[in-house]
């Protein structure tokens, strides 16, 4: 159906305008010739150039006086015959019209005006124009298609795009666009309607990176957040724009696109939470926490404000893990979480290395070194508290303690790594010193820890390279006969030489390098009783072998032992093992238990260095002793020290009381010996006698040639 695109009346002709030029059916371009006819007020032709005639199939010569009917033919003169009429009452008429092949295909698009002739306001005749448009209409096909395209794709997107009138301060916004920003048309198009959404934070540095863009002539490209006026909500945009200059340069307009990039600055905060916090807690974890450390040290030396890194581990946490599972551990964990956060200001950090192991930052603690260790102090003994109350766990009820180390920090510059280590360090000797406390850093740890550290390493290493000997003491009776040995480990360091064992058996048991350490001495020693059990002159010899507490606090304890003594075959009833009161400060029913399972197999025990301890008589009651071992302490002044002697004579009747042996170590002189003598003590050990020797060496003495 022809469309009437425009009704109105045209100025009229001056009567001898030239009308028309001849045209052609095809014009040189291939478009269609325009066509030209005109027809007076009977609809009689007067006039109608080639291209007009030739189309509906006559002679241009033949077309004078012939009606438009006749002309176009009956179904076409209904269909325009309003048109006609409309245009002889003096309405321009213009609509279009596809043309189409004799196959039905299109072949042009034309567009048909007509217009009244009018002279003197007397509608004289009227013009018909048809004039090819296709190639309008397909350059607007063409449009409204990429118009679609670009609108359908912008929308899936989330893509709009707008028009500022920079000199206006106004703007022509996209459908979609609205739709992002969450405004209505109505909404106030302009820069202060639109500043409104524009969420505080941003606005400024919106302002920076458009001025920006202006002077140095570049594209505009900011990432910024809205507050959306639909519904309130935070939404992330990004924008870009292109602003346009006039002659003189001055900016007139930006056009640009928004995009709502929300969901990606989302993920993109997730992917940073996951590499910044801890999954479990939400606390920073290590890395964030060095990222914080790093500010604050820098922050603390540059304004001259002390701060504090307090390092809280938990005591027995593993324990909860291994025995309950991971679940009530990670409540657990998620509860201290909570409980150190309530016990700092907002601007501390804590943060969580991992396990069971937290950092605390004190930020701003003042100038005065006592000051800022006693705020310290006050927050760690908080956090003890804190995290020393019950914790409801889904098993139940859970008692849970810390330990605390304390290191300040702010007086001079650092690395990250310093304050952690000392932290750390001070952390260990909280443990040390018994758990559930706090213990700050000194100086003295640091070079202990730099020693024990070079030497732990060492001992390693000794460990797995057999780099260990056993030496041999000889205890003798009253007769100087040898009746049996303690052996005595010797670590021989390869740059160090001999390493005394006081100084590397702490270190092992702090380690636990003594469990194995201890374990190939009391198998080294079992294999000697097999081989001496094999001489008439040795068979008889007794073996004390040193147990350290960490060693005998081992759950394998007694299988091991039990288990070396099978497969050895060394007899059990030789075997004596040294214990030491530390032994017997821990559970005293375990310690009980473990010994009688092994007295059961035939085992002896001794309590070593008796006398410097604190053992309570009932407890000595309890144990199944065999012997007590006077402390070389003793012995050594025995001759002038009244007390000493009076501490001799005391242990003796203790141990004749309960009915165990008693022997003196570290004798050194024949009136020492002989003082013991007269105070019933009747087995001696010491430089008297014997060093502590090689294995060939103590054969020899065994044997004199
Ligand atoms: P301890 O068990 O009390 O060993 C006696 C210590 O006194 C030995 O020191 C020995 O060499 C020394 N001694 C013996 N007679 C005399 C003397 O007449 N005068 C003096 N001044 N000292 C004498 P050592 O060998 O340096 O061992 C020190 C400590 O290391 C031992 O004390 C023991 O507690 C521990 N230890 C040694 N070997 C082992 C071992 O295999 N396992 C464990 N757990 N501890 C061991
Ligand atoms: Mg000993
Ligand atoms: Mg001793």
């Amino acid at each position: 159906m022809p469309t009437t695109t425009k009704n109105q009346t045209r100025p009229e002709r001056p009567p001898d305008a030239p009308l028309h030029r001849e045209g052609r059916l095809r014009s040189a371009d291939g478009k269609m010739a325009t066509m030209i006819g005109y027809w007076d007020r009977n609809l009689r032709n007067r006039f109608g150039n080639l291209a007009y005639a030739q189309w509906f199939g006559f002679q241009p010569e033949a077309m004078p006086g012939m009606h438009l009917r006749d002309f176009i033919g009956e179904e076409r003169y209904r269909i325009n015959l309003p048109y006609v009429e409309a245009a002889l009452k003096g309405e321009e008429q213009r609509f279009e019209v596809p043309a189409y092949t004799a196959d039905g295909s299109l072949s042009w698009y034309g567009l048909v005006q007509y217009i009244p002739d009018i002279i003197a306001g007397q509608v004289q005749g009227v013009y018909i124009i048809v004039s090819d448009i296709s190639a309008v209409k397909e350059t607007e096909a063409a449009m409204r298609k990429n118009e679609n395209l670009l609108r359908e794709s912008q929308g899936a997107a989330r893509i709009g795009s707008y028009i500022n009138n920079i000199s206006a301060g106004t703007f022509e916004a996209t459908p979609v666009l609205e739709e992002i920003f969450g405004i209505t048309k109505d909404y106030p198009h302009t820069n202060e309607g639109w500043v409104r959404f524009m969420h505080p934070d941003y606005r400024q540095a919106m302002a920076d990176a458009l001025l920006d863009s202006i002077r140095d002539r570049k594209p505009f490209d900011a990432d910024y957040k809205i507050i959306r006026p639909s519904d309130g909500a935070e939404r992330w945009m990004h924008g870009l724009g292109k602003i346009s200059y006039d002659e003189q340069g001055h900016p007139v307009s930006l056009i640009g696109t928004v995009q709502d990039i929300t969901d990606r600055k989302l993920t993109e905060q997730r992917i940073e939470n996951l590499a910044y916090f801890d999954p479990l807690t939400g606390l920073p974890n290590r890395r964030l926490l060095q990222d914080r450390l790093q500010h604050a040290l820098l922050s603390s030396v540059r304004q001259k404000h002390l701060g504090a890194l307090l390092l809280v581990d938990l005591d027995n946490f593993k324990s909860l893990n291994d025995t309950f599972g991971h679940q009530p551990g990670d409540q657990l964990l998620q509860q201290v979480a909570r409980r150190l956060r309530e016990c700092v200001r907002d601007s501390d950090t804590v943060a969580r290395l991992g396990g069971d192991e937290f950092m605390v930052v004190l930020e701003e603690l003042g100038e005065n070194m006592l000051h800022a260790a006693t705020q310290a102090a006050v927050v760690a003994e908080k956090i003890l508290r804190k995290l020393g109350e019950r914790y409801e766990l889904g098993e139940g009820a859970h008692n849970s303690t810390a330990s605390v180390g304390i290191t300040l920090f702010g007086e001079q510059s650092e690395s990250v790594e310093a304050p952690m280590m000392r932290a750390d360090l001070a952390m260990h000797r909280a443990k040390d010193a018994g758990r559930n406390t706090l213990c700050f850093f000194d100086g003295q740890m640091q070079t202990d820890m730099v020693f024990a550290a070079a030497l732990e390493e060492d001992l390693r290493w000794s460990v797995q390279n057999r780099q260990f000997c056993v030496y041999y003491q000889a205890q003798v009776n009253g007769a100087r006969q040898i009746v049996g040995v303690e052996a005595l480990l010797r670590w021989e360091h390869p740059g160090r030489g001999w390493v005394s064992p006081a100084e590397f058996i702490p270190k092992a048991e702090k380690t636990g390098l003594i469990i194995p350490l201890g374990l190939w001495v009391l198998e080294t020693a079992c294999k000697q009783l097999v081989l001496w059990s094999q001489r008439p002159e040795t068979a008889h010899l007794t073996m004390a072998v040193n147990v350290s507490a960490r060693q005998f606090r081992d759950s394998d304890f007694v299988d091991r032992v039990l288990e070396t003594l099978e497969r050895t075959g060394a007899k059990a009833h030789l075997l004596k093992l040294e214990l030491t009161e530390s032994v017997l400060v821990a559970n005293v029913d375990d310690v009980t238990l473990k010994m009688n399972v092994l007295k059961a197999a035939g085992v002896r025990f001794a309590l070593d260095d008796f006398g410097t301890g604190y053992s309570s008589l009932s407890v000595l009651k309890r144990l199944p002793l065999d012997q007590l071992k006077i402390d070389q302490s003793f012995v050594r002044d025995i001759l002038a020290d009244p007390d000493d002697a009076a501490i001799a004579r005391m242990v003796i009747a203790l141990a004749n009381s309960l009915g165990l042996a008693v022997i003196a170590e570290g004798v050194e002189t024949e009136a020492q010996r002989h003082c013991l003598a007269a105070l019933g003590c009747p087995t001696y050990q010491g430089y008297l006698f014997a060093r502590p020797l090689p294995v060939d060496e103590f054969e020899a003495l065994m044997v004199p040639s």
